[in-house]
């Protein structure tokens, strides 16, 4: 049962604590068993390979409370996968899928009465962190991993409603190399686009978009969320690149517009069609999608939208996917992980 006491209604988007994490040790070539741990710090080596080089990957998902007081947590293998990829592309070593899923299972139990009630829109964020604990000077992997899956809930991101929102290019900034790390999810990704994104923020624009980081003539992606277009004639467009984030919500969206009938187009899309898309988002776990209604490059500025109008496309994909997230649509392609309570 949810906690009393708790404010569901006007949680925000941040850290707060909740009853442990869990946590695994990778030793001499395998992992430990997980472990709760309830104090929210670690102690660890001053030479670590996640605090010099980088070495370290995470991943984002959310459980959700049905109506009935079950806990879903949505495509949980999906993020397992991913992070197989990234922690392989960092020399780190992978978690098998199944361990990933049973560490989830069981971070979200001990912590169950976190999970925001149904109805507020709110949901538990599930934070997994893949580091280089190990003692590394000279540059090369550690041997020593730690693997930890940390929780907390979060609230509806737009209370009311989606919002759309103004969208910047910043041509002197670029997020990803073309054979670099912008498929994978690492924090130096975001270490490399917050500079950008602090002066995007500073001057009115919530998020900014990333043109391919070779010729800045192929749209690629916001620092934290795949693009998606809808054309005039209802087909859904999304870039086709080396350096976007395989998005789980994007790859969720392409199945429900597909399954509403619609066209999914993943290709190239040059920046100069912008201005034909009819509606534009921003698409990731935190908000599912984000309308964008201008997008503004130097003196170039592309009204998508009206600004308080969120297109019938959007919104339709939003209360699906919610819908599926929440239970009450049926969930087709067996997306929803019901969590062991
Ligand atoms: C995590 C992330 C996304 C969104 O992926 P989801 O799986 O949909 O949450 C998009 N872009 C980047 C750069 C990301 O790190």
């Amino acid at each position: 049962m949810p906690k009393e006491g708790i404010d569901w209604a006007n949680l925000g988007f941040g850290f707060s604590e909740v009853n442990c994490h869990i946590r695994y040790v990778w030793r001499d070539g395998k992992w430990s068993e997980g472990e709760f741990v309830k104090k929210p710090e670690i102690t660890m080596h001053i030479g670590a390979s996640c605090l010099h080089y980088g070495q370290e990957c995470f991943e984002g998902m959310k459980a959700f409370r049905q109506k009935d007081g079950r806990i879903v947590v949505f495509r949980p293998e999906e993020n397992a996968k991913r992070m197989a990829r990234t922690a392989e592309r960092c020399v780190m070593p992978a978690i098998p899928v199944d361990m990933f899923v049973d560490a989830v299972d069981k971070v979200v139990r001990a912590n169950e009465e976190y999970v925001p009630p149904y109805g507020t829109g709110g949901s538990l964020y599930i934070r997994p962190l893949l580091i280089g604990t190990g003692p590394q000077i000279g540059v090369a992997p550690a041997k020593e991993f730690t693997f930890m899956v940390i929780v907390m809930p979060v609230g509806a991101y737009y209370k009311g409603g989606l919002k759309p929102v103004r969208a910047v290019i910043l041509d002197d900034w670029d997020r990803a190399a073309p054979n670099g790390m912008g498929d994978v999810k690492v924090g130096g990704n975001y270490a490399a686009s917050l500079y950008a994104h602090e002066k995007a923020k500073r001057e009115g624009w919530p998020v900014e978009l990333y043109l391919d980081a070779k010729t800045h003539q192929y749209v690629e992606e916001f620092s934290t969320s795949n693009f998606l277009g809808i054309t005039k004639d209802g087909t859904y467009v999304t870039p086709d690149s080396h350096s976007v984030l395989p998005s789980i919500t994007n790859l969720s969206l392409m199945q429900c517009a597909e399954d509403l009938g619609w066209k999914v187009e993943r290709r190239p899309i040059p920046y100069t069609e912008i201005k034909e898309f009819a509606e534009v988002a921003a698409c990731g776990t935190a908000v599912v999608v984000t309308p964008v209604w201008e997008i503004t490059r130097g003196d170039d500025v592309i009204v998508i939208s009206d600004k308080d109008a969120v297109g019938e496309h959007l919104q339709k994909l939003y209360e699906t996917v919610q819908g599926i997230q929440y239970g009450v649509i049926e969930d087709v392609h067996g997306w929803c992980h019901e969590v062991p309570l």
